[in-house]
């Protein structure tokens, strides 16, 4: 009868002229006879969420979405696509915080990855600790859970993931798409460096277990890569012994040179947990979900210096520390920070337990929320900056059109990574320095002028070519082929290879517009 149901809806649906393209005309009928149809949604709030992202700038509607219970729902979705007379587009939607369409499947269907979390067996959240310490504890998590649910979980066996992003809300699969990175990834490398094994249905429909030893080529595809070769329904994730609470420090500098002259020191050496950085420009930005550090004295202090320089650069570093390290901790941390060149007078110091340090963003979040900051667009540019070029880029980047055309709301994000934690088989792509740094330009705007920023991005990225900076975009998000190849140059051969191997039809995540693009 289920069946009949969901016939009816779309009919109905065809009729109203909800779509051009009615899905039981553009999706095969024999769909409806699946065990998993009574999952298929059709409604109009189920498609609306599923055709939208955090971007709010592209919207495209899928003709079903499907809220699985299962791995095996996935993998029958997919067969199915994969043995159908024309194949339909599907894409895992984690929470749908990428910002260009990129969990997006026009006029096929979106699988609500979130689903799988209520059918706690196989895609719940399972610690395993290690009794004797020596070796490794992991969790094996569904790829539909959020990491703050991770962190919750295993936190409650004294455990803890190493390699986060610095935002929570979001899901294990998404970010493994991408690479998951923070302040910690310096020291344990990005979140896709910290994965032991993965469950993933490929896009033949076939659910593989993969790992460095076992299908490696499927393992190595999937982290970094984008959506492109497999959904992950299950992840295998390193875990360590987690700190009680974290010494959270901001230091600001005026001199660039001076403060990534720190960074780098700082990521050479061992004993800092976390190191990131980020500009300071507009007096108490409304939208910047870090300003809530500061005390309301020390932000005044802040904002004369801001009104002085116009510009200026926070380093901020974290070591963790439990009840054995307590009463050493302010010393080691005195030790490692001494001789750096922050500005005289400009050390701020927080203490923060270590739940309330990772989950820093939800609070920013909720504020934003309240004064409907949070719902708007957000034309984001990530990049992985060279060090070579990064003196080039504060110069004609940060000054020269962030800081003088004084477009720019939301934070910007300036923090250095060595490659020797990132794994080149990888389908990641990063640039071809030992150090580069992660540039977040997290912007935001008004509904209507998100486009001067995204003019404000090109005009950045023209720069990079104009001056030779090789730039890699993280997060990618590019419109022609040509620029896909250029963005992953020695790597696109075995990208392409990895795509006719795993989702030789083309099925998966078209909305990354990587084999589908339109020039
Ligand atoms: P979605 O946006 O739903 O999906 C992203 C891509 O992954 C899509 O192509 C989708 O098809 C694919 N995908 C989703 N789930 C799966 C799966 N299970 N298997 C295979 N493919 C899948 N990133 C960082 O690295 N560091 C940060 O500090 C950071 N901070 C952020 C803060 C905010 C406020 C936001 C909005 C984003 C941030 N991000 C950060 C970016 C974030 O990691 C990516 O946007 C990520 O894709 C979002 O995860 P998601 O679960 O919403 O994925």
């Amino acid at each position: 009868p289920s069946h009949v149901v969901l016939f009816i809806i779309s009919f109905l649906m065809s009729i109203i002229g909800k779509s051009s393209s009615p899905w039981t005309i553009s999706l095969p009928h024999e769909l409806l006879t699946l065990d998993t149809s009574n999952r298929l949604r059709v409604d109009t709030k189920s498609i609306e969420l599923a055709s939208r992202d955090f971007g709010k700038i592209v919207q495209e509607y899928p003709l079903a979405v499907l809220h699985p219970s299962s791995a095996n729902d996935i993998a029958t979705l997919v067969k199915f696509s994969y043995n159908s007379h024309v194949p339909f587009s599907i894409s895992a939607r984690g929470r749908g915080h990428s910002v260009r369409g990129q969990a997006m499947a026009k006029n096929g269907v979106v699988v609500e990855m979130t689903c799988l979390t209520s059918y706690s067996e196989e895609s719940g959240i399972r610690v395993f600790r290690n009794p004797n310490e020596i070796g490794f504890s992991y969790a094996d998590v569904g790829g539909g859970q959020f990491w703050i649910d991770v962190l919750v979980a295993t936190l409650e066996h004294g455990l803890a993931p190493v390699s986060w992003t610095d935002y929570l809300y979001l899901t294990v699969g998404g970010t493994l798409s991408n690479a998951g990175i923070s302040g910690q990834s310096f020291r344990y490398g990005p979140q896709i460096s910290n994965v032991h094994e993965m469950d993933v249905v490929t896009g033949k429909g076939e659910l593989v277990t993969c790992s460095k030893y076992t299908n490696p080529d499927l393992f190595y595809a999937v982290l970094g890569g984008l959506g492109q070769f497999g959904i992950i329904t299950r992840a295998r994730i390193a875990l360590d012994k987690a700190p009680n609470r974290v010494k959270w420090v901001r230091m600001l500098y005026h001199d660039f040179s001076s403060f990534t002259r720190d960074q780098e020191h700082l990521i050479s050496i061992h004993g800092l947990d976390y190191v990131e950085g980020s500009l300071i420009m507009h007096q108490s930005p409304p939208n910047n979900w870090r300003s809530s550090f500061f005390s309301l004295s020390d932000q005044s202090k802040i904002n004369s210096l801001v009104s002085k320089h116009g510009l200026i650069y926070c380093l901020e570093v974290v070591k963790y520390y439990d009840d054995l390290t307590m009463n050493t901790v302010d010393e080691e941390l005195r030790v490692l920070i001494k001789g750096l060149s922050f500005l005289h007078g400009f050390i701020f110091v927080k203490d923060e337990s270590f739940i309330d340090f990772l989950n820093r963003v939800r609070n920013g979040e909720r504020q934003l929320e309240a004064q409907g900051l949070w719902d708007v667009p957000h034309p984001w540019l990530n990049l992985f900056v060279p060090k070579s070029g990064i003196m080039d880029f504060n110069a004609g980047v940060f000054i020269d059109i962030i800081q003088k055309q004084n477009k720019t709301t939301g934070p910007v994000l300036v923090y250095p990574l060595n490659k020797n934690k990132w794994d080149d088989r990888m389908s990641v792509v990063t640039p071809d320095e030992y150090t580069f740094y992660s540039i977040g330009l997290l912007l935001s705007s008004g509904d209507d002028d998100w486009e001067v920023l995204e003019n404000q991005n090109k005009e950045i990225m023209k720069f990079c070519d104009k001056v030779g900076i090789k730039a890699k975009q993280y997060l990618p998000h590019y419109r022609t082929k040509k620029e896909w190849m250029n963005h992953f140059g020695s790597k696109w051969d075995m990208f392409r290879e990895r795509k006719a191997m795993f989702d030789p039809k083309m099925i998966l995540s078209p909305g990354q517009r990587i084999f589908n693009s339109v020039l």
